[in-house]
């Protein structure tokens, strides 16, 4: 899907309407929007060059060819059940990235239990500055805000100790074998299926805020994948029946992560060390590291500390790696 592209409102209100599968005719879907049906054949183009193949049957309508459900605010609230009072959802059409909206938002107003999920990211973030893809329709993209008493210190092992909660929806959501790999990415058999980005301002004693950003890929059509520099893959490659179902998915992570911080907020990281290696694809392997000025260091994964730094055997002298710095591969 060309990343360039830009859908309007519109777009996604017809888009949602015909999520369905079903054929629409021109002149309901034109009423229902408030638009002329020219006006509607040409958002519906826009959305094909954003991705979306459209079926136009001559006198007829139009039909989504793979018709995707979209991210619904009730059906998310109605799976999260007991859960779903204690945040605020929000679901956004199209935002640059959910992690710089909800960071402007915090300069004005508590974004504090806040969750931002977006169909669409034009401009999603990773670490350093680099690029996250993101797919209208294909990618669960989200953020959510955390305050903390604690400081900066006590909140470094909290990107590791949220691939733990990711790993267990996952599992939850019945997709198997997705694993974390140092620091912030959740892979399936070594090739990359989301990634998380946790940002945090406050005092350096605390209280400080958290906007913790998650971006899974769902269905990555293969041009998304080009843009990305490493091997991917999606959860419709795991299971294409459950990966369709992002409401329910998003529903069973929010429960798990708002579980997980409730507890890190009180006990920090320790707690969750002994699970995150038994989740860690690289544990015990030998691995490459690739260092900001463009060198490589080897090793071996011993595992991780209390503070989520990564533990490495280097011929026998143990080297500590915090992260934010390096990129690990694996030897
Ligand atoms: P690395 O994943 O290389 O170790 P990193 O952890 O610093 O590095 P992140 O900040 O998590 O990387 O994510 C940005 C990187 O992830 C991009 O440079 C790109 O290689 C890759 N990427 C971007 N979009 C996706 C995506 N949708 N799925 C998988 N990988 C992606």
């Amino acid at each position: 899907m060309a990343a360039t592209s830009v859908l309007s409102p519109l777009g996604f209100a017809l888009l949602r309407r015909l999520s369905d599968g079903k054929l629409h005719s021109g002149e309901a879907l034109a009423a229902a929007t408030g638009v002329t049906r020219a006006r509607v054949s040409q958002i519906l183009s826009a959305s094909e060059a954003a991705g979306f193949t459209l079926e136009r049957v001559r006198g007829v309508g139009y039909r989504l060819v793979d018709p995707v459900p979209f991210l619904d605010r009730d059906a998310i609230v109605a799976a999260l059940r007991a859960t779903a009072p204690r945040l605020k959802i929000e679901v956004a059409d199209s935002v640059d990235s959910t992690s710089t909206e909800l960071l402007r938002r915090a300069a004005r107003q508590a974004v504090d239990r806040q969750v931002l999920v977006a169909e669409w990211q034009t401009a999603g973030r990773g670490r350093r500055g680099r690029k996250w893809t993101a797919v209208a329709g294909g990618s669960l993209t989200f953020s959510l805000g955390w305050r903390f008493e604690q400081g900066a210190g006590f909140l470094a092992g909290l990107s590791l100790a949220v691939g733990v909660a990711l790993g267990r929806a996952l599992d939850a959501a019945g997709f198997k074998d997705i694993q974390l790999k140092w620091p912030n990415d959740l892979v399936h058999r070594h090739c990359k299926i989301g990634g998380i980005l946790i940002e945090i301002s406050g005092d350096a004693l605390g209280p400080a805020l958290a906007i913790i950003g998650v971006g899974l890929n769902v269905r990555l059509p293969s041009t998304a994948r080009r843009d990305i520099a490493q091997p991917v893959t999606d959860l419709a490659a795991i299971d294409k029946e459950r990966a369709l179902d992002r409401n329910r998915l998003l529903a069973f992570i929010l429960a798990e992560l708002y579980e997980l911080l409730e507890r890190y907020a009180r006990e920090g990281f320790a707690p969750f060390v002994a699970e995150w290696q038994r989740r860690h694809a690289l544990q015990k392997k030998p691995v490459r590291v690739l260092l900001p000025d463009g060198s490589v260091a080897a090793g071996d994964v011993v595992g991780v500390d209390a503070s989520g730094a990564l533990v490495l055997d280097q011929r026998g002298r143990r080297v500590r790696l915090v992260s934010g710095e390096v990129s690990l591969r694996r030897g």
